[in-house]
């Protein structure tokens, strides 16, 4: 078993102090987790943190939970500081998965451990396991949900005319949501039953940094001046919730969803409480629900198994290359949600309760 940073001052506080303070250090001595989220921009990763901050208080952790505002210099900064503190292990949700490696290589000389959360950690060896959805599926079910609703909505409408919307290009689950999705998509384009009029495709083309909802909302605004002045967009894919909603404020700002203009098929993922409301209402047609007490349970097991030298749950050895290393991972499943299932799915399961959606 590790030597636990944390252990070491647990000893040295129960030497030197007595009564209230030792007692609850002594009750916290599973080890110190450092726990580094990209952003409070966004309700997912707010409920991931409150999630794990939870779970591993229960088991016995201490932990230092820091968001780093979507800013690459300022999340090196607080990991530096986390290991500066004393942490056993990282718990790493990347801003940019590609800048951590000079960071993760002091960590390991600290003999810190690192897991990567939700997003790959990439070119860097010092990753010992990454915990996710399965992010390939996404993809898939955000195109299927968008194929069933142009079918559903627009029976006659064939070839349907869509816009394509991927992630932020320096997050490598991006490419795992963009190529499942196309997987569903390509053999319709192929087949002349999906039109891309703007012929934008690809994630150096469709990409959007940061995720960027308001990014998002611009690109949807020229795409619809440069290409639907004299026809009508059917349907976009949208990877993220914050994107679908930048994009539906775009559609309506030029009359879709009203009249007899019909509002588009949008799709997203997160299930982030405004979207579900839009899917309620029926302006957003579908979001992916990834439930992240699952993946914050998922986690704990990984870091209680580096800390006490034990085998953790994993079921994906071979998907995730991250540049340097194949890192072992346990990839969860997503849930697509439309208007036909989001109460049992989001209300029957505990994650939201009645009133916060309606
Ligand atoms: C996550 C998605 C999220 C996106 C934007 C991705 O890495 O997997 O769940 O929608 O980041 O925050």
């Amino acid at each position: 078993m590790k030597i636990l940073k944390s252990m070491l001052t647990t000893t040295a506080l129960v030497a030197f102090s007595a009564g209230a303070l030792a007692t609850q250090t002594i009750a916290q001595d599973a080890g110190f987790v450092g726990i580094s989220m990209p952003t409070k921009s966004s309700a997912r990763w707010i409920a991931d943190g409150d999630n794990m901050v939870e779970q591993f208080e229960a088991a016995g952790y201490t932990v230092d939970l820091q968001y780093a505002d979507d800013d690459i210099p300022n999340q090196l900064a607080q990991i530096e500081n986390m290991v500066t503190k004393g942490v056993d292990v990282l718990v790493i949700a990347a801003i940019d998965g590609t800048t951590l490696s000079n960071v993760l290589a002091n960590a390991a000389a600290a003999d810190v451990d690192v897991v990567a959360y939700d997003r790959l950690i990439r070119e860097s060896g010092d990753v010992s396991y990454y915990a996710t959805f399965d992010n390939f599926k996404v993809g898939v079910q955000q195109a299927t949900t968008l194929v069933d609703g142009l079918n559903a909505r627009f029976p006659d409408g064939k070839p349907w005319n869509v816009e394509l919307f991927g992630g932020s290009p320096d997050d490598n689950n991006a490419y795992f949501f963009y190529d499942g999705a196309m997987s569903v998509l390509q053999p319709l384009i192929d087949a002349g039953d999906v039109v891309i009029k703007s012929g934008q495709m690809g994630m150096s083309e469709v990409g959007t940094l940061r995720w960027d909802g308001s990014v998002a909302q611009a690109r949807m605004d020229n795409l619809l001046s440069a290409n639907y002045t004299d026809a009508n967009v059917h349907g976009v894919l949208s990877p993220y919730d914050g994107l679908s909603i930048g994009i539906l404020s775009s559609l309506k700002g030029v009359g879709y969803g009203s009249g007899n203009l019909e509002m588009p098929i949008v799709s997203g993922q997160d299930a982030e409480v405004q979207s579900v409301k839009a899917i309620i209402s029926g302006e957003q047609y579908s979001t992916i629900f990834k439930d992240t007490r699952e993946l914050a349970r998922v986690t704990v097991g990984m870091v209680e198994a580096l800390l006490n030298d034990a085998e953790p749950e994993i079921n994906d050895t071979e998907t995730y290359d991250n540049g340097v290393k194949v890192v072992p991972s346990y990839l969860l499943e997503p849930v697509a949600v439309t208007q036909d299932n989001w109460e049992s799915v989001l209300v029957d399961s505990g994650y939201y309760t009645r009133d916060q959606i309606e």
